[in-house]
């Protein structure tokens, strides 16, 4: 019987060992994380006992992955130096850190290619990983995401072409075998135009032509408020939006998704978030 990995976003305000504890009392078995506020700036200190605690934790109650979601405010693409500079350093240091939890995921939005086109916004992206990960063990201890987005404003990697771009950038520049992966979120793909509602099978055979499906680690399960390619990213509670409870329910049970890891990033509280695992967990087939 495969197991169901459901989770949601929690604040990591507790530190790790709470977070775990958090997710178990809300009936999730993986979690979504912020590395540091997601507005940007500093990150608090890692504190080893909690993070020993809490793999001891997460092991005998059988949680993870666990997936680190960077700042919104990290922008590779940038126009600016500084801003380019603060998503490298952010990367880095967030990437450091997780070495100490071994396995899991961290996601990043590729960037927003402000007006210099998406050409030149994958060409900075891509060679901020390599710098990034040259530096870190190798391989490094994490998967690194790309999430894919709702196209909105100039954002990079509202289509399936531009995050292969940037692997096919990336992976040829690195001495070591090293895969960079792919989340996907549903409320994106959809306000990016792709029909997970009618045609899930037709989405993801086009993500498994262009990306390949063995690279897709995780996904964001979220609703979304707008109709389909309205390329806003407003995040709505499951089944309260345009995608809709069934269409979701496709999402958990499809065979090719359904031993993935699923995070909801919902407009939820703690009994919220526990209530929309509940519901998908009874809707689990
Ligand atoms: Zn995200
Ligand atoms: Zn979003």
């Amino acid at each position: 019987m495969n197991k169901f990995k459901i989770g949601c976003h929690l604040s990591s305000a507790g530190g790790y060992l709470a977070m775990g504890q958090t997710a178990r009392a809300i009936g999730a078995n993986v979690f979504q994380f912020f590395t540091r506020n997601p507005r940007g700036g500093a990150a608090k200190p890692v504190d080893p006992a909690d993070v020993r605690a809490f793999l001891d934790y997460a092991e005998k109650e059988g949680i993870g992955p666990i997936l680190a979601h960077a700042p919104y405010t990290l922008n590779a693409s940038g126009a600016d130096a500084r801003v380019r500079e603060f998503a490298e350093s952010t990367m880095s240091d967030d990437l450091k850190r997780l070495e100490l939890t071994p396995g899991a995921l961290y996601n990043f939005h590729p960037g927003s290619h402000v007006g210099q086109g998406a050409e030149k916004g994958i060409e900075l992206i891509s060679s901020m990983l390599v710098r990034i990960l040259s530096r870190l063990p190798k391989p490094p201890a994490t998967t690194i995401l790309l999430e894919t987005m709702a196209g909105k404003g100039s954002e990079v990697g509202g289509t399936f072409e531009e995050l292969r771009a940037i692997i096919d950038a990336v992976e040829p520049m690195l001495p070591y075998a090293y895969r960079l992966g792919v989340c996907l979120d549903t409320c994106h793909v959809w306000d990016g135009g792709f029909d997970v509602v009618g045609d899930l099978d037709g989405v993801l055979n086009a993500f498994d032509s262009v990306v390949g499906l063995d690279r897709l680690h995780a996904i964001h399960l979220n609703d979304s408020l707008n109709v389909r390619s309205s390329h806003k990213d407003r995040h709505a509670c499951i089944g309260k939006g345009k995608i809709g409870l069934d269409a979701l329910v496709r999402v958990i049970n499809h065979p090719r998704l359904r031993d993935l890891p699923f995070y909801l990033e919902t407009p939820n509280d703690l009994d919220g978030y526990r209530d929309e695992i509940a519901l998908l967990s009874s809707r689990r087939s």
